[in-house]
């Protein structure tokens, strides 16, 4: 499932998708970890070496995220604990890495939309979040990026450094909402 998309537009893919993408997206999304894990809890450390192993990483994290027809996807996911995210807002843009990422500014305007999660499968809530961030950190090179991002692109972003510090979009919406969406993720846990 991509972030960001309603329960009818996944449904929707999910019968116009051919074989050959939906068993690499169930490929890509089994090595995601998922709500239960205690990895998804916990706050990833700052990354110091930009080395070809985190190339490597970034790629192959692009990839898997691709795959699994996501937007963004954070190292925690794949239960690797370092400061790292990767994301792809338009689908014919190359996908970018963060390293270190830190929301430096947030616009006082919030915007409320519905959320999933790779993590938290079948899972959709409303998520208030500024709409306009500034956000600074390293390529996969170590060079230094300033985003200044928007809309979708913002909500992304900061739904990966929420994962980074182990913040899951269960406790970024109302309690009714969280309530809906653990009895959900409980008797889907128990059906597998
Ligand atoms: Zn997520």
């Amino acid at each position: 499932m991509a972030d960001e998309q309603t329960i009818e537009a996944q449904e929707e893919q999910e019968e116009k998708r051919d074989p050959e993408t939906a068993a690499r997206r169930a490929a890509a999304l089994a090595r995601v970890r998922k709500w239960g894990d205690p990895v998804l809890r916990t706050r990833a450390r700052p990354i110091d070496r930009f080395d070809d192993a985190l190339r490597e990483e970034v790629a192959r994290m692009g990839e898997i995220m691709n795959d699994a027809l996501g937007v963004g996807l954070a190292a925690t996911q794949l239960g690797v604990l370092h400061r790292l995210l990767v994301y792809r807002v338009q689908p014919e843009s190359d996908v970018a890495a963060l390293v270190n990422p830190e929301v430096e500014w947030a616009g006082e305007v919030q915007e409320g939309a519905e959320e999933g999660c790779l993590s938290l499968p079948g899972v959709l809530v409303e998520v208030e979040r500024p709409l306009h961030v500034r956000v600074r950190g390293r390529d996969e090179t170590g060079d230094e990026v300033v985003v200044e991002a928007t809309g979708l692109e913002a909500r992304v972003i900061q739904h990966e450094i929420d994962h980074l510090d182990g913040v899951l979009i269960l406790d970024r919406t109302t309690r009714e909402q969280r309530k809906d969406a653990m009895r959900a993720l409980r008797e889907a846990q128990a059906a597998a």
